[in-house]
């Protein structure tokens, strides 16, 4: 699926996730699929939680346990391939990694959408988090059902 279309079917995508007691805490997804040269994400982590062992074309491996979820690789991911999730009860908090103008408010409803763009639900814009070092790249945190922890990877950019 993932090479015809680009998109990743839901195997691939749990593949990318730990169990579900994991994300109590907040904790960093990698979907990047594709073996390419890069490696920012690796370099920019404070805690030595991903790892790209001996050549750089290798795909990113993370260890959960080290993993604290602070966000900086999301915005240091030049393919904006990480997001951060965490399960709150029966919520989520998804943040993702946004380039788009206006940003989004908190406070804001958003129209959440799965990976082929298809409109899941509307999620709740909790926070906009954008910093210098962040290079434009800010992070918005959406809260959204549980249920669609496996599915949930962005927002609309405006609302319909
Ligand atoms: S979220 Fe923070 S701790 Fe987790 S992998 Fe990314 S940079 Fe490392
Ligand atoms: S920085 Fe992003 S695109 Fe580059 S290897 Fe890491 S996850 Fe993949």
């Amino acid at each position: 699926m993932l090479r015809r279309s680009g998109v990743p079917d839901g195997d691939q995508v749990r593949a990318q996730f730990p169990e579900e007691d994991v994300l109590q805490k907040p904790k960093a997804i990698i979907e990047c699929y594709e073996e390419i040269p890069c490696n920012p994400c690796s370099t920019s982590c404070p805690f030595d939680a991903i790892a790209i062992p001996g050549d750089i074309n290798v795909r990113p491996r993370i260890d959960f346990a080290r993993c604290t979820g602070c966000g900086i690789c999301v915005y240091q991911c030049p393919g904006l391939a990480i997001t951060i999730m965490q399960i709150k009860d029966d919520k989520a908090v998804l943040k993702i990694p946004y380039e788009f103008a206006p940003l989004p408010k908190a406070g804001e409803w958003r129209t959440v959408l799965d990976r082929s763009g298809r409109a899941l639900v509307k999620g709740r814009i909790l926070k906009v988090v954008m910093t210098q070092k962040q290079d434009r790249t800010a992070l918005v945190h959406v809260e959204v059902p549980k249920r669609y922890i496996y599915d949930a990877i962005t927002i609309e950019v405006s609302e319909r």
